[in-house]
């Protein structure tokens, strides 16, 4: 099941994303689910402030919790994703799937991003 984080992430926001970051999001749950992972979390898509490459301001990604296991896991799903879709083709250490810490956005803490560029 898909999980949205109360105040952060609302349903009709999957509405506003790109296409494309509709189908790499459903592949990354995809993976997950293979790894016996059914529930995630998304904690947040669009956010109307900038952050630090702008990209949830205009729906071009979305963030996951990490309550699975990055070793095991998550780290695999992550690299099946970036292996798959090119994030910028002419920026290469840009990725489609990051794992990362935001504490500019309060306590939101490690979590998966998954960007695209349309
Ligand atoms: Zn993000």
């Amino acid at each position: 099941m898909i999980k949205l984080k109360e105040g952060t992430a609302k349903w009709e926001h999957f509405g506003e994303i790109s296409p494309k970051l509709g189908e790499v999001f459903f592949s990354f749950y995809s993976k997950l689910k293979d790894y016996g992972v059914n529930d995630i979390t998304v904690t947040s898509i669009i956010r109307h402030k900038a952050d630090d490459s702008g990209v949830h301001a205009v729906g071009r990604a979305i963030d996951i919790r990490a309550d699975f296991d990055y070793n095991s896991i998550g780290k695999y799903a992550m690299e099946y994703i970036n292996q798959k879709y090119t994030y910028d083709i002419a920026r290469g250490e840009l990725k489609t799937c990051v794992y990362h810490s935001t504490s500019t956005y309060g306590d939101e803490g490690l979590h998966y991003h998954l960007q695209t560029r349309k």
